[in-house]
């Protein structure tokens, strides 16, 4: 069942805190074999999918690896497919790929307009092999292509892959894939000055890359609106955590979304977070942040992340400061050869965004030169 255009309530299950792999990057460090509840999951789901106040719904299997728990995910969407329900709804998975064959593949093949799966892929044969336990030829990339050509994959970039991820992200767009966020791994200082050169070879590539490649979509490491900088500052939550999503865990406690739970953080930190208002938006603005950084507005924030790295879900992780200017730096580099290309042919419905396009650039490129010392 295909979901309809508005944003869908996301509800999610941790169906096991157990993985067969062991990526390099995980912050995930609680890896019992604890078993969910199919029953529990069928009641839960009855509950969202009956209440019209949640309009559509995408319900995630969420892990450890999933297909771990091949048995109760089928048991649950069967039932659910069974029975006629007031919202509409869509199941989906994030996976290694690397258990999806035999049965799993055939029942996933078979259901594939309703469920849906995200893999997790991280390059190259190599690439992939260093971050995510050599787990490359495990995964049967074309079934991943042929059943869900939209679906994005999600990357991964850890020390380990970082002299090599501008091939990495073109090996994945020339196999076919879309690519949806490309995230640096966490808990590690991405400000060290070692990474800086190897980041901007890196981008610089990229952009090379989609100047002389237009026919792809250029990725969203260098995708970025960079005109919003021009906008005020608004203090408004970066993702729906606690809004728009709930995600349950093995015993039936639910958590704001899938990085706040105890598969990372320890029983108290989770319950100092429960006096949190996740519906008031303006706890989560870095005032420091907003008030003194000229990329706030384009600034990727995850709150969960925050926590792990500064025990503070609405202190930016300032780790990643130079990662984002440089990514602004060379998304910049990409809108003035693009501005350039077609100047003499620029609609007037464009020509404001174009303005704070060359605005931004400006101010993007002063910032790189005084504080990377980019030439
Ligand atoms: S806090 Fe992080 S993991 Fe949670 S929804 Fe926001 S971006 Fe995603
Ligand atoms: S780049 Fe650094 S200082 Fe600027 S908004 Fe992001 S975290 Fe804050």
């Amino acid at each position: 069942m295909q979901l309809p255009e508005k944003r869908p309530y996301n509800l999610s299950f941790i169906v096991t805190h157990e993985c067969n792999l062991r990526c390099a990057y995980c912050y995930e460090s609680n890896r019992d074999n604890a078993q969910l509840d199919a029953d529990q999951v069928k009641r839960i789901i009855s509950e969202y999918l009956n209440n019209e106040k949640y309009g559509s719904v995408q319900i995630d299997f969420f892990g450890g690896e999933p297909w771990l728990k091949f048995d109760l995910i089928k048991e649950v969407c069967e039932w659910v497919w069974e029975r006629q329900w007031k919202n509409k709804y869509l199941f989906f998975t994030t996976t290694n790929g690397t258990l999806v064959h035999g049965e799993v593949k055939e029942w996933l093949g078979k259901n594939k307009e309703r469920f849906w799966c995200g893999l997790s892929l991280d390059g190259t044969r190599e690439t992939h092999n260093k971050n995510r336990s050599n787990s490359f030829d495990k995964i049967d990339l074309d079934f991943f292509l042929e059943c869900w050509p939209k679906q994005t994959v999600k990357m991964t970039i850890s020390p380990l892959s970082i002299d090599n991820f501008a091939d990495d992200i073109i090996f994945i767009q020339e196999k076919g894939f879309l690519i949806a966020g490309t995230n640096f791994a966490e808990g590690i200082d991405w400000n060290d000055k070692k990474y800086l050169s190897i980041v901007s070879k890196q981008l610089e590539k990229l952009v090379r890359f989609y100047l002389d490649n237009p026919q792809y979509e250029i990725a969203q490491i260098i995708n970025l609106a960079i005109e919003h900088c021009e906008s005020p500052k608004k203090a408004y939550k970066w993702c729906g955590t606690g809004d728009n999503m709930r995600i349950y865990d093995i015993d039936g406690k639910h958590y704001p979304c899938s990085f706040f739970t105890p598969m990372t953080f320890k029983k108290e930190q989770l319950d100092a977070l429960k006096s949190i208002d996740f519906s008031d938006h303006s706890l989560f603005v870095d005032k420091y942040c907003a008030d003194n950084c000229y990329l706030f507005n384009i600034c990727p924030n995850c709150y969960g992340a925050n926590y792990l790295v500064n025990g503070k879900f609405n202190e930016r992780d300032k780790s990643r400061c130079n990662l984002v200017k440089l990514q602004a730096y060379y998304a910049s580099a990409l809108q003035a050869q693009k501005i350039i290309a077609k100047s003499s042919n620029i609609e007037v419905s464009e020509k404001n965004k174009v303005a704070l396009q060359i605005r931004a650039i400006e101010k993007i490129n002063d910032i790189c030169q005084k504080e990377l010392f980019i030439e």
